[in-house]
């Protein structure tokens, strides 16, 4: 089966009817380039920054060393493009292990783009990193979860300061796309609005499902109610993937979802074209999508969003 499979990496991710499909590795490290290209991905649909900030003691990257970081991954992809999140620090994520989180509900509190507000100079110094890392291959930004108008505008503009910076130093820096994460219920119901800033967006699932469900995904005591199929998550993830499509904009998933074969067909039902997820999966994903008909797909993922039909088994299998 894997040797199968590993046939399977140059093959293009073409659905039957001809609909390609982008296939991009999560990465968490700079190294983790290599295994991703070695996977068949065509490039990184998140590169979750936070690895290179956690268990340091207190003591973040400077600019150079995060610079340096960013290079190396844009490098490692060899040309294909690089998504870089800014850090997603807080909750299941503390920057030290031994500090317990003292918060009361740190899934709820001061972590991701709120936590990078609130300290605009290393922000800022992430921002400066990634532009001038990103005159070195392609390169998208993209902001973990963001819910506010305010919050988005605050983002744009630490991102315009950012290059004034560089301009005012004289040091080159490349241009980026900007995305934002769609992880909180509030963002899902507001997506035209992030449209509206952003050239791109991705769906993050697992908080998605967190938060939309109420349902810490950190606690085993509630594990079993954490559900990707439940309804209401389905309908905010099929509202994002419509509307970004209505406005020519890309949508992807990068949440565990995109990795998880199960859900190939309905996501590909539902309109979605990118799918990020952990470099193990690439190809039994493809293997997935190069088996898929959306013609059948989409009318019966329509059927599934009604709760009409249940979302297993897919038409085709
Ligand atoms: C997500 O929330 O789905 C996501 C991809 O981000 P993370 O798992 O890093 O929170
Ligand atoms: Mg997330």
């Amino acid at each position: 089966e894997r040797e199968r499979l590993s046939r399977l990496r140059h093959t293009p991710a073409v659905t039957i009817d001809g609909q390609r499909v982008e296939l991009l590795a999560n990465i968490e490290q700079p190294t983790d380039a290599e295994g991703a290209v070695r996977a068949g991905a065509v490039g990184v649909g998140l590169f979750r920054s936070e690895f290179l900030f956690m268990g340091r003691e207190g003591r973040l990257p400077d600019e150079e060393e995060q610079y340096r970081a960013y290079r190396d991954a844009i490098e490692g992809m060899q040309g294909l493009p690089v998504t870089i999140r800014t850090i997603d620090v807080g909750a299941d994520k503390p920057l030290d292990k031994g500090h317990k989180d003292s918060h009361l509900n740190p899934a709820l509190g001061l972590r991701a783009i709120r936590w990078s507000l609130a300290d605009p100079v290393m922000f800022r110094t992430q921002l400066r990193a990634v532009l001038r890392a990103a005159a070195h291959g392609k390169v998208n930004l993209l902001f973990p979860m963001l819910a506010h108008r305010h919050e988005i505008e605050q983002t744009l503009a630490q991102v315009q300061l950012a290059r004034a910076e560089l301009d005012a130093r004289g040091q080159a820096y490349g241009a980026v796309r900007l995305g934002a994460m769609i992880e909180v219920p509030a963002a899902a119901l507001m997506v035209r609005t992030f449209l509206q800033y952003f050239d791109y967006l991705s769906i993050g699932t697992n908080d998605l499902i967190q938060y939309t469900l109420a349902i810490d995904r950190a606690d085993e005591a509630v594990a079993h109610l954490y559900d990707p199929l439940h309804p209401a998550v389905l309908r905010l993830v099929a509202d994002v993937i419509a509307e970004g499509a209505a406005q020519g904009k890309s949508v992807s998933v990068c949440g565990e979802t995109a990795g998880d074969v199960s859900m190939t067909r309905l996501l590909l039902g539902l309109g979605l074209r990118s799918f990020s997820m952990h470099p193990a999966q690439i190809l039994a994903v493809k293997q997935e999508v190069l088996r898929a008909d959306t013609r059948k797909l989409a009318p019966w993922a329509q059927r599934v969003l009604a709760g009409e039909v249940p979302a297993s088994p897919a038409p085709g299998l």
